[in-house]
């Protein structure tokens, strides 16, 4: 039990049919409240950071505290850099000893979202780091700074390229978007279908907060194998904030930092039991 390979965690979601979490941290509280819910459900998950949290929680402190984190776990946990955009940031992030990064190139054009992508699949090979890739526009941002709109994935491309790149996973747009949906989301179940009959890699869907629990397993059940949260967690713990310093007499730092935690500590062991849900066709 310790830091692992994030390909370990999802060829074994892969082969069980279940999705690996994949749980956004921005500090001390936020990894050990989703350290504690991976222990108590004996389950295995990926903390990870994005490249545009790093402004408020930067790399340099976030990132040992993360690998050191998954080491003492007591249950196997990979370290991943989420939505990484420069090369800079991703050397950086494998130096501390993360165990996958992402290269987010959706943004640009195919053939040179792939030529990027193959850079980075280079690299990561000298730290056997996972690396996971995104085709197609996944709607809103990591930080809600701005919205490129919503583009699905295109099947033949998603083909194309994992056969050109060889990235380990790909994240899917069909229909998803970050940060907090105004109407839980339609995703395309066909358009997933096909990509996961094209690829052969385990997929993975960004912006999981606020999707259904029923939406959820469907999708793991046609090949989403690493589910990204970041916003539930962060409502979660602004929650259980909120009702500490609601409540009469003084409040202290200790108490607060018990109320971080525990906010993201109930999110993440509620998306944990979802996720290792087999989803039965209603
Ligand atoms: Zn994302």
């Amino acid at each position: 039990m310790s830091l692992v390979k994030m390909k370990d965690l999802l060829e074994r979601a892969k082969a069980e049919k279940t999705g690996c979490g994949a749980f956004s941290v921005g500090n001390m509280e936020m990894v050990k409240g989703a350290v504690r819910a991976a222990e108590e459900t004996n389950t295995p998950i990926i903390l990870q950071i994005a490249e545009v949290r790093l402004k408020h929680s930067p790399l340099e402190l976030m990132g040992p505290m993360m690998v050191q984190a998954a080491k003492e776990a007591k249950v196997d946990i990979a370290v991943h850099l989420d939505h990484g955009l420069t090369m800079e940031t991703v050397k950086k992030a494998l130096e501390f000893g993360f165990t996958s990064v992402m290269f987010d190139g959706s943004a640009c054009p195919f053939e040179e979202n792939m030529a990027k992508t193959k850079e980075v699949v280079e690299l990561a090979k000298k730290y056997e780091a996972t690396v996971e890739a995104e085709l197609g526009l996944v709607g809103g941002s990591e930080d809600g700074s701005c919205d490129h709109g919503i583009r699905c994935t295109d099947p033949e491309d998603a083909r194309v390229f994992c056969e050109k790149t060889g990235v380990d996973a790909l994240a899917v747009a069909i229909g998803n978007a970050h940060g907090n949906y105004p109407v839980a989301p339609t995703l395309a179940f066909d358009v997933l279908e096909k990509i996961h009959q094209n690829t052969n890699v385990p997929l993975v869907l960004h912006g999981g907060s606020g999707i259904t629990d029923e939406d959820f397993q469907r999708a793991i059940s046609l090949g989403i194998c690493k589910v990204n949260i970041a916003t539930a967690s962060f409502n979660s713990l602004i929650e259980k904030v909120e009702a500490y310093i609601g409540t009469d007499g003084k409040h202290n730092y200790f108490d607060l930092n018990t109320a971080m935690e525990s906010g993201v500590f109930e999110n993440v062991k509620r998306h944990i039991e979802v996720f290792q849900t087999i989803y039965k066709n209603r």
